[in-house]
């Protein structure tokens, strides 16, 4: 027996149908003699309509108020599928957030988790009640309901799963796991049956939707295994495949696997921009009074490439960030254009950030090289490069994406046989 937390995204419980899908899932894990917690979130598309009625409502509003509406879905689909799985005789029974309760900070719309009681929940499951838990939202010091920032039920689920003590946490969606790239640019990709909780970090970090990047750093934190699945899945097929597993991919430590690939997977972020400052003073304080600013904007800065000066008097620093923020972060950088002592400030919006990802790097040489070879043989003119232990990431011209997503992907001998 095994204690499991299962979590549901927006399109495994889109409509009452679907909902009655779930349940048929939960059923089978409740039959298997483990004890189960369900997080859900809202139905597909409802917290955009919720978000949306805020926004008309009025677009500079109090943000308590924006959270007690946007937590509102998963109240929702809590309550059907409680209610679906009691008509098939699973005795089950809604949480929200505030019933755990699950606390958080004071930051309403992006509220990080505090604590958690698991008592009331383990109790329930223990006289084999599955409870079921609205994701996304918490309680809030001032007592007031908070959500978890955009995808935060992937949160919840990992946190709860941590909580409780939880064996694994299955995280149900519409793929069936994680793949070596993104399978609409590359056919090759292959379904990963492993990954180690850094390899995941990144591969999320870097534009891998699959998960919440904040789920990966609380599991890997916590060291909870997470199972990627998918709920479009047969209820009723087969639970145990080649890896002992059914279909989906272990997010696990990397103890856990066995046989270390060089390269786990290739991931791509587009609307990347990059800003170049010329001519700045080369003298210390220069990068803090670079960043210092773009941070206390909350603008996350990504690649950072500073030159070694050649005239010990001025330097180039070149960086990139999110295309959404390009024009506030031009618009604070020359505001303090005489304070820095810049120059120039030249930019580009269509960058695009490809990285080559894989814990077996640490032990190997040459993958760098091996990335570089490849892409020039392309004709892929790289703009950056940034590296770490376990990574390699390259600017690139937007139009190039596709190119050199499967050009290193082959290259690496990720590609399906
Ligand atoms: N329903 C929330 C959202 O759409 C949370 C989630 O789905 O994870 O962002
Ligand atoms: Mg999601």
């Amino acid at each position: 027996m095994s204690r499991i937390v299962m979590k549901f995204g927006g399109t495994s419980v889109a409509n009452v149908e679907r909902i009655r899908n779930v349940a048929a899932h939960v059923k089978r894990e409740v039959d298997a003699g483990h004890e189960v917690a369900v997080v859900v979130s809202a139905m597909s598309g409802a917290t955009n309509q919720l978000v949306a009625w805020t926004t008309e409502a009025s677009p500079l509003h109090d943000a308590r108020e924006y959270d007690a509406i946007v937590s509102s879905g998963e109240q929702v689909t809590s309550g059907l599928l409680a209610i679906a799985l009691q008509a098939i005789g699973v005795p089950a029974r809604s949480f929200q957030g505030w019933q755990i309760p699950l606390r958080t900070d004071e930051s309403h719309g992006a509220a990080r988790i505090a604590s958690i009681e698991g008592e009331t929940l383990i109790s329930r499951m223990t006289d084999g009640q599955v409870p079921v838990i609205a994701g996304f939202q918490g309680l809030a010091p001032n007592n007031r309901i908070a959500t978890l920032g955009r995808g935060g039920s992937d949160t919840s689920a990992v946190a709860i799963a941590s909580a409780v003590k939880a064996d694994r946490c299955d995280i149900y969606t519409d793929v069936d796991g994680v793949y070596t790239t993104d399978p609409r640019i590359v056919p090759q990709a292959r379904r990963l049956e492993r990954i180690a909780f850094e390899e995941m970090l990144e591969m999320a970090s870097l534009g891998a939707k699959v998960l919440q990047v904040r789920s990966v750093e609380m599991a890997m934190v916590h060291k909870v295994r997470v199972f990627v699945r998918s709920s479009f899945d047969a209820h009723d097929a087969p639970q145990v495949g080649p890896g002992g597993l059914p279909p989906g991919t272990l997010i696990c430590d990397e103890d856990e696997i066995v046989e270390h690939q060089v390269v786990t997977g290739i991931a791509y972020s587009k609307d990347e921009a990059q800003i170049s400052l010329r001519r700045v003073q080369d003298r210390p304080g220069v990068a803090a009074g670079v960043f210092g600013p773009l941070a206390e904007a909350s603008i996350n800065v990504d690649m950072i490439v500073q030159n070694v000066s050649e005239d010990g008097k001025t330097t180039d620093i070149t960086f990139t960030l999110p295309t959404s923020d390009q024009a506030r972060a031009i618009q604070i950088l020359n505001a303090k254009k005489a304070e820095i002592g810049f120059e120039a400030l030249n930019t580009e919006a269509d960058a695009c950030k490809v990285s080559v990802i894989g814990i077996g790097m640490r032990s190997h040489a040459g993958v760098a090289a091996q990335a570089f070879q490849a892409l020039a043989n392309r004709g892929v003119n790289i703009r950056a490069i940034t590296t770490s232990e376990i990574k390699i990431s390259v600017l690139i011209d937007t139009a190039y994406a596709e190119l050199a997503v499967r050009t290193l992907h082959s290259v690496y001998g990720l590609d399906k046989a």
